[in-house]
């Protein structure tokens, strides 16, 4: 399935759900990124986002 990335505004056909954008009128949008930027950004995926989580950003713990 092709997606817009958020961050560069292009199409790709490996859209990463990273987030879960929060709106007024209740039901949230997921946020997609292609594999480039998320790495770029360092965001985890939605789908590794521990349980409690409410979709906000959540960026990779980059090690030291
Ligand atoms: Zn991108």
């Amino acid at each position: 399935m092709t997606k817009t990335c958020r961050e560069c505004n292009e199409d790709t056909d490996e859209p990463v759900p990273v987030a879960l954008e929060h709106v007024a009128s209740g039901a949230g949008r997921v946020v997609y990124l292609c594999p480039l930027c998320r790495y770029a950004l360092g965001l985890v995926p939605l789908d590794q986002h521990p349980r409690d989580s409410y979709g906000f950003p959540l960026y990779e713990a980059h090690a030291l």
